[in-house]
């Protein structure tokens, strides 16, 4: 550990050197199978040569040049991104944090067109948004808000995976601009809502004029099974955040909007240094390709059948386990207890597994394994749930 970091993170006891495909290697050549991918973000698995050499070539060619020109690479990848996403015009970041600042501008904006002066977002519970100011007030955790305040002003909340609450907001209040909200919430236990949920918010938008917003972070690019988690409903939102697997772990983030959200900024109201770079965009439009090229967007779908298949298969009958549920390669398994003891003894079977909400195993594994791997991780997980002593 060293005394010169800030102490920001509870980390797992490896110190890792390298990558390769779905596996990671710490400094003594350790390795583990990687279900976490830092994190929802190394989709196409670790030192994927295709990327290394993608980067290696625009970082030869330009890293970096400034908004103030036009930089070809992210007009392409702005018309990628709508073509996967359905919606039109992007504003390119760093992170899903600010990918998400960019909603909540668009929202004030469109609020403020609207004549409203103080114009609200709703968001809802166990959500999670990212670690600016703002995004910390648009989340739902004690523990993530906590010594922070004053919080960011201008976000409602209500219940998730209860269209019905918002409903009736909107006949209480008259200066609520947007709706904002994850397809499946990650940090808050991998929770599906039912069918329809998204339909509805859609439905209940278009009838007061707000806009749609949908936090794709984490869900988004392929890992459900779909690009984005809203194509499970067939709607369109009006404005979605990306960031995390778009890069495969260049930073970058975009926020995409279309119609009318599409054109709420103008010159000087928004910007970001670094945003949209050339070697972040290059990076970002050869991962699209690999993903299209191998089919990985259904391939998620189908390995994301086959694991949680095996889990259940496996637990069904071990009443350590409340629930195993998500979509795609987005995997939680609710258990009983605080299941912090798992993810340790998963280090010992050489597995890295992320645990969310104390109770919930988050698996994330890249798309690219192969089914034996996929069953390898149903096997050293089922395994090690029934090796628990809790
Ligand atoms: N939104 C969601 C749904 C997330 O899961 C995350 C990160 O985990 C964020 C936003 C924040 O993204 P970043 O850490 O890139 O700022």
């Amino acid at each position: 550990m060293s005394q010169h970091l800030m102490n920001t993170y509870a980390r797992i006891p490896v110190r890792v050197a390298r990558g390769e495909g779905a596996w990671l290697f710490d400094e003594d050549g350790t390795r583990y199978l990687d279900t976490l991918t830092g994190i929802g973000v190394c989709s196409l698995g670790h030192a994927h040569p295709e990327i290394a050499e993608v980067i290696a070539r625009q970082a030869r060619t330009l890293v970096h040049a400034a908004n103030v020109g036009h930089i070809p690479l992210q007009e392409e990848l702005a018309g990628r991104l709508a073509e996967i996403s359905g919606l039109d015009q992007a504003f390119f970041c760093n992170s899903g944090a600010e990918a998400l600042e960019c909603c909540f501008k668009l929202a004030r904006l469109h609020g403020r067109q609207k004549g409203i002066a103080e114009p609200q977002i709703v968001v809802v519970s166990r959500s999670f948004h990212g670690r600016t100011i703002a995004c910390i007030s648009a989340t739902d955790s004690e523990k993530v808000q906590g010594g922070f305040g004053p919080l960011v002003p201008g976000f409602l909340r209500v219940p998730f995976d209860d269209a019905g609450s918002i409903a009736r907001l909107a006949d209480d209040r008259d200066d609520i601009a947007a709706v904002l909200c994850e397809p499946i919430l990650g940090e808050g236990g991998v929770v599906v809502p039912h069918d329809g949920y998204l339909a509805e918010l859609r439905r209940i938008c278009d009838q007061h004029d707000w806009l749609f917003m949908a936090d794709e972070v984490q869900t988004g690019m392929g890992k459900t099974g779909r690009w984005f988690g809203y194509q499970h409903e067939g709607i369109l939102p009006d404005v979605i955040a990306v960031a995390k697997a778009l890069g495969n772990g260049v930073p970058i983030g975009a926020c995409v909007a279309r119609d009318r959200a599409g054109n709420l900024f103008s010159p000087g109201k928004h910007g970001s240094t670094y945003g949209g770079n050339p070697l972040a965009c290059a990076t970002a439009l050869k991962v699209i390709e690999i993903m299209q090229r191998d089919r990985l967007v259904e391939r998620a779908a189908e390995l994301g059948q086959r694991i949680m298949a095996g889990l259940r298969k496996r637990l069904a009958s071990d009443d350590r386990v409340v629930e195993i549920r998500g979509r795609g390669l987005m995997i939680g398994i609710e258990t009983r207890a605080a299941c912090g003891p798992i993810r340790d003894a998963a280090l010992e079977a050489g597995m890295i597994i992320n645990v969310t909400r104390d109770n919930t195993i988050r698996l994330l594994p890249p798309l690219i394994i192969d089914d034996a791997l996929a069953d390898r991780i149903v096997d050293t997980v089922s395994n090690l749930i029934k090796a628990w002593q809790t």
